[in-house]
């Protein structure tokens, strides 16, 4: 037999198929170690055949196989090709998507621990009781750990019995479970009518992908589960992939206590003996629900019954490195490989996806209403330009601080969200609330200190620096939003008697950073919680009945063309916090600019307002889901090099524009706004195009560009131009 193998290196020269001879043991699939350039390195056998087109006697041996089961299914295989399409990605690069870092290069092993096994009764002497008592425990337990059993009964009594072939020793596999301490009650609900329907409405459809668009606390995680539920009595295994570390603990809590070591976890933050058990155990169908943030699509489970993405529209669903994928793109691949349902979940859904929803292209359910109808909670707008003006330098408003009394009064919990993200910042007038905009762009301008200037991440046009704001003159102006550590010293000072947790990237560091945040304020230990995004999503606090949202439109002017929406899934998910169980809710939403209609609707709780004005925008203007936003960036070290690439990329990308200037909405070359990141020097090509047409070409005229000193990527619709 002939094995096709791709070589473990991620060089687009190396990045084709080489051919090896084949022993028994070798299949499609497998990993294996192969010589290559006078060396030895690992391979994957993409495909095995008859013969060769080559000199079959020439070819060489493939030197072993690394794995029992071979690591990659057949649909696995197939994904790599197609991935490998999609992004111009070599293939080595792709399968490195599809197995646990730390397999390759055998840095970790399997864990065997020793068993002992009865095997038959034996002669014992009158004065060995030590051995009397072992037997009888081994006949009775049949099989036992090694280790425990010399501690019970002594080592001697053991190797004796050994020896008399009582007893004989195993090698068993042991599966490090990573968050096994978590078992908790698994209270089975009786479904309500809305869920009920929902669930028979995503059965009953022929659509691949279902959105399930349903306000915060209306049940959809029990919906998810049911779904995984009748997954796994049919047979079938499951994805359930939520958006960050951060949820991840809480959701695989009730995942364990519902379906115990059927589930499988996979994220960066377990360690590497971890994600390598919980891996095979979902390679070799011990388990069958893998949950886990976006790299958990490439899960190595067969037969999916039920592919869940719950809160689709977040950001982290785009990977960062190459390949740059759309987790919801791969998601849909294998719903369809497999012919099973995508369930796209979220209280907020992107734009793009609920337009494909009401075009039909999707499944649409509808939950408007919390469980057992309670109320949304009451949101109150705070103007911050009247506090500024009477003199109120705190970073909290008048209201808030009444609320936080109250709340606090009570007995009950309050969050304190800070609206930051990223190093950009755009100008704001304290007192106004005026917003420095690219004149020709209408998006926000970003302050770059390095350069001390304006800039439009869309267009390239520079601005200079205010002093003073130009509608009323006020020097208030503000570069910056306010930190946590702040606003908690700001707390202590108004509640010295409160207890306050921080989270943010600073306090989260380690392998349950997040979980002992939420756990410790889940447990009472503290009254509020101050935090940045990772406090908005997901979590279920029931004692919450305060949140305070500062600076709320502080993500308006991101200079992104997703801003307004960006703002409103924030404000919707962190206000979704409050109020969860029996005592009604309040959110207290400070802002610069009360009149905002993304901030109005979200405080009426009205996607649908926000959606229609949202995309007649987009319609307007021209920008996605209407259009597609492409970058092609450059980047290296020597900025000479940079430039000599950047222009034969945009040499090459100009022939396309000349001959299909109907497409193009815009077209430039530019420096990043950016210049530099981590020593390497960043170029652009930046393009608005009427579809999604032209964008293989695109692709393929710039990233096979990329050499060992230079890297040229594609970006679709990037969600930071920086
Ligand atoms: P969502 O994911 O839509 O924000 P959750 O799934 O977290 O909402 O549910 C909100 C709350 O309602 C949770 O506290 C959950 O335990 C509870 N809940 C969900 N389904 C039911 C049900 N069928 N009966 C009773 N309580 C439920
Ligand atoms: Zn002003
Ligand atoms: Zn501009």
């Amino acid at each position: 037999m002939t094995a096709e193998v791709i070589v473990d290196i991620a060089h687009s020269e190396v990045d084709k198929i080489f051919e090896y001879r084949a022993a028994d043991g070798v299949f499609a699939g497998s990993r294996v170690r192969v010589p290559f350039g006078g060396r030895v390195v690992d391979g994957f056998v993409m495909r095995l055949k008859e013969g060769s087109d080559y000199d079959y006697s020439k070819l060489k041996d493939i030197l072993s196989v690394v794995d029992d089961v071979p690591a990659l299914n057949a649909e696995c295989l197939e994904l790599v090709e197609k991935i490998s399409a999609r992004y111009h990605c070599p293939k080595a690069l792709v399968l490195r998507l599809f197995l646990p870092g730390e397999m390759r290069k055998g840095r970790v092993r399997e864990l065997y621990k020793n068993v002992a096994v009865f095997k038959g009764e034996a002669e014992i002497s009158a004065r060995a009781k030590a051995q009397a008592a072992a037997l009888s425990f081994m006949k009775e337990a049949g099989r036992a750990d090694y280790t425990e059993l010399c501690g019970k009964f002594g080592r001697g009594a053991v190797a004796e019995l050994v020896k008399k072939g009582a007893l004989a020793l195993e090698k068993e596999r042991v599966n490090r479970l990573p968050y096994a301490k978590l078992a908790a009650e698994a209270p089975e609900r009786a479904l309500t009518a809305a869920q009920k329907s929902a669930i028979g409405k995503i059965r009953a459809s022929d659509k691949t992908v279902q959105l399930l668009h349903g306000v915060t606390g209306s049940g959809k995680t029990e919906i998810y589960l049911s779904l995984i539920a009748d997954t796994l009595r049919e047979g079938k295994s499951a994805i359930f992939l939520v958006p960050e570390i951060a949820l991840t603990p809480q959701m695989f809590k009730q995942l364990r206590a519902r379906f115990g070591e059927s589930a499988a976890i996979l994220h960066s933050g377990l360690s590497a003996g971890e994600r390598f058990d919980e891996w095979w155990r979902l390679r070799t169908g011990d388990a069958k629900i893998a949950i886990g943030a976006r790299s958990a699509v490439f899960a190595p489970v067969e037969n999916v019954g039920v592919i869940v993405m719950d809160e689709e529209h977040d950001q982290s669903y785009v990977s960062e490195s190459s390949p740059r994928y759309r987790t919801e793109e791969i998601a849909r691949l294998r719903a369809e490989y497999n012919g099973c349902k995508l369930v796209l979940g979220s209280a907020t859904p992107s734009v793009e996806t609920y337009l494909r929803a009401k075009e039909g292209e999707y499944g649409l359910m509808e939950l408007p209403e919390r469980i057992n109808a309670r109320p949304m909670p009451e949101m109150i707008i705070a103007d911050m330009r009247r506090e500024v003006r009477r003199g109120n330098n705190t970073p909290f408003s008048s209201a808030l601080r009444e609320e936080l009394a109250e709340c606090l009064e009570k007995g009950k919990q309050a969050i304190i969200f800070i609206n930051r993200r990223g190093f950009a910042q755009s100008v704001i007038c304290r007192e106004c609330g005026y917003v420095a905009k690219c004149e020709s762009c209408d998006v926000s301008l970003t302050y770059h200190s390095e350069e001390d200037c304006l800039k439009c991440h869309y267009c390239g046009a520079q601005y200079h620096m205010l002093s003073a704001c130009p509608e009323c003159g006020s020097v208030h102006l503000s570069y910056t939003g306010t930190g946590t550590q702040k606003v908690v010293g700001e707390l202590k000072k108004l509640y010295p008697s409160a207890r306050i947790l921080r989270m943010d990237n600073d306090t989260t560091s380690g392998k349950e950073g997040h979980y002992k945040i939420l756990k410790a304020f889940a447990g009472r230990e503290a009254d509020i919680l101050v935090g940045t995004q990772m406090v908005a999503k997901g979590h279920d606090f029931p004692a919450v009945t305060l949140v305070g949202i500062l600076d709320a439109d502080m993500s308006l002017h991101f200079s992104d063309y997703r801003s307004g929406e960006r703002t409103f899934q924030l404000v919707t998910q962190v206000s979704g916090r409050s109020g969860r169980a029996e005592e009604k809710g309040k959110v207290v939403l400070q802002t610069y600019d009360p009149e905002n209609y993304i901030l109005r609707f979200a405080a009426e709780n009205d996607y649908k307002g926000f959606f229609e004005h949202e995309i007649s925008l987009r319609k307007a203007t021209a920008f996605p889901p209407f259009a597609k936003i492409v970058r092609v960036m450059v980047t290296a070290e020597d900025d000479k090099r940079a430039l000599e690439t950047l222009r034969e990329v945009w040499f090459s990308l100009k022939e396309l524009y000349e001959s299909e200037q109907e497409e193009f909405l815009f077209f430039n070359k530019m420096r990043a706004p950016v210049k530099r990141i981590q020593n390497r020097y960043r170029y652009q090509v930046l393009m608005r195009l009427k579809s999604d047409k032209l964008l293989p070409e695109i692709y393929g005229r710039s990233v096979p560009r990329s050499s060992r000193e230079v890297l040229v990527y594609v970006e679709e619709d990037p969600g930071n131009l920086s």
